[in-house]
């Protein structure tokens, strides 16, 4: 989530921040995270959905405001198209941008050979995004997205994003992630650049680290800097400072034009601790006996995604170590050890517990999250047929297939003893009605015709073509 700038400098005044943290969707290895999925596809037909929502009048007049698919509103369907359009070309740099700072934070480190196993597991090739519904048609849960992306009214995310001061906010389900991105953004594209480099960071397993956010529910308790860290304003873009831009020692998500690098040293640690902690076995013995953070002010060092304070001593000792192509026996081998096994143990007492819950309720939640939007449309498109109470029916006789205009049909209607319409009604020549017969034979007839020769009410009438 990406709050409002005065907001967010207020906060940082006063609250502690801190690097990293894993969600607790991370912890528990959601599938529908991003990270492994782009990974094992190597970063290529990465499915994505885009809804573009609108706030529906009625509803916010009625004081219970709701949020609809546009694609049906009038004139919907083609500013659904736009807007998918326009969204586009955001989202695989978001995501791009993520492993080009990653592999240039490693080469500028000259750590190359440390992280050849992180490297080997990256993309090799420029991230490529499938767009699955670009004839603007809604996004369902048969279509298989990876990502869904949802562009909403901006009141609409203040409502349901956690905070009113949410701009954007990501959650994590079964089979993909979810992304509500603000439907104006594309007004002030450097700021949607910005939060999507942010919720890029969210749908890879990292959570909030700004203000009071730390401590959110969301956020894992066990791979956390919180515990180590209290200084204010880091600048990491899960610190909402995707600009990089610090003004008085207060960080911001302004926008910084032509910002060389807008993830930081934090985000990167953070980003290796996802990878070794979703892709152990690819991983050398770098991740086991512990590597130094990419912030080379900090005395820490990572340990299976664990973070581990050191002192200078340590720092100077573990950093020869690692130079020396890591022979012998580590100097911090002793603290890492028993970290290991602390997580170890509250690692698969967490998981185990936490599992079971999640799985149980999380496919009908991601059904319901892309369910919701089309729900309203079907109960408004319902409402109005029913006010409306008309149906229209092809001008095509069902029983000799010529047009019924002109020839004065009759309508034909199975109804039960409470003369209520029962399997529906048929329009057919007068000419034609001897050839259907009995009423039994009319019910028979009804079933067996394609259903659009049959209205359900006694309004039909013809369509004209
Ligand atoms: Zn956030
Ligand atoms: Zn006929």
């Amino acid at each position: 989530m990406k709050k409002l700038l005065s907001f967010c400098m207020l906060l940082l005044l006063a609250m502690p921040a801190n690097a990293w943290v894993f969600l607790n969707d991370a912890q528990a290895k959601t599938p529908g995270l991003l990270l492994p999925t782009i990974i094992k596809n190597q970063g290529q037909n990465i499915r994505v959905c885009i809804d573009p929502l609108t706030f529906d009048l009625e509803s916010l007049f009625a004081g219970s405001p709701k949020s609809v698919l546009l694609y049906n509103t009038p004139d919907g369907s083609q500013e659904a198209k736009t807007y998918i359009k326009i969204t586009m070309p955001f989202i695989a740099p978001a995501y791009q941008t993520w492993f080009d700072t990653l592999r240039s934070t490693i080469a500028q480190a000259k750590r190359e050979k440390e992280f050849a196993d992180v490297l080997a597991l990256l993309p090799s090739q420029p991230l490529s995004f499938n767009f699955v519904n670009q004839d603007a048609t809604p996004c369902q849960y048969s279509q298989g997205q990876d990502l869904y992306i949802r562009l909403d009214d901006p009141q609409a995310i203040a409502r349901y994003g956690h905070s009113n001061m949410a701009l954007a906010y990501t959650r994590i389900y079964d089979s993909f992630s979810a992304i509500t991105l603000p439907l104006e953004g594309y007004r002030v594209p450097e700021q949607l650049k910005n939060i999507l480099l942010h919720e890029a960071g969210h749908s890879f397993g990292l959570g909030d680290m700004y203000g009071d956010q730390a401590s959110s529910s969301a956020n894992d308790k066990t791979y956390t800097m919180a515990k180590l860290q209290q200084q204010s304003s880091i600048p990491a873009c899960m610190n909402n400072n995707c600009g990089g831009k610090v003004v008085n020692n207060v960080n911001y998500a302004s926008y910084t034009p032509n910002a060389p690098q807008r993830l930081t040293c934090d985000d990167m640690d953070g980003l290796v601790n996802l990878l070794d902690y979703y892709f152990p076995e690819r991983m050398s013995d770098r991740r086991t006996q512990g590597w130094l953070s990419f912030c080379q002010d900090k005395n820490v060092a990572y340990v299976a995604s664990l973070p581990l304070a050191l002192d200078e001593q340590e720092k100077k000792a573990f950093t020869q170590f690692v130079k020396k192509g890591r022979q012998g026996v580590s100097p911090i081998m002793g603290k890492a050890e028993t970290i290991l096994k602390q997580a170890q143990d509250q690692a698969a007492a967490q998981v185990q517990a936490q599992n079971q819950q999640r799985m149980q309720q999380r496919q009908m939640q991601e059904q319901d999250a892309l369910a919701a939007a089309l729900a309203n449309q079907k109960k408004e498109d319902e409402y109005k047929k029913k006010m409306a109470g008309f149906q229209a029916l092809p001008d095509e006789c069902p029983v000799c297939h010529k047009p019924l205009t002109g020839e004065n049909p009759v309508r034909l209607c199975d109804r039960d003893e409470n003369k209520k319409i029962a399997s529906g009604c048929v329009l057919v020549h007068k000419s034609c009605v001897s050839a259907i017969g009995t009423k039994t034979a009319l019910k028979e007839f009804i079933r067996n015709i394609d259903p659009k020769y049959v209205a359900h009410t006694d309004k039909a009438f013809i369509a004209d073509n």
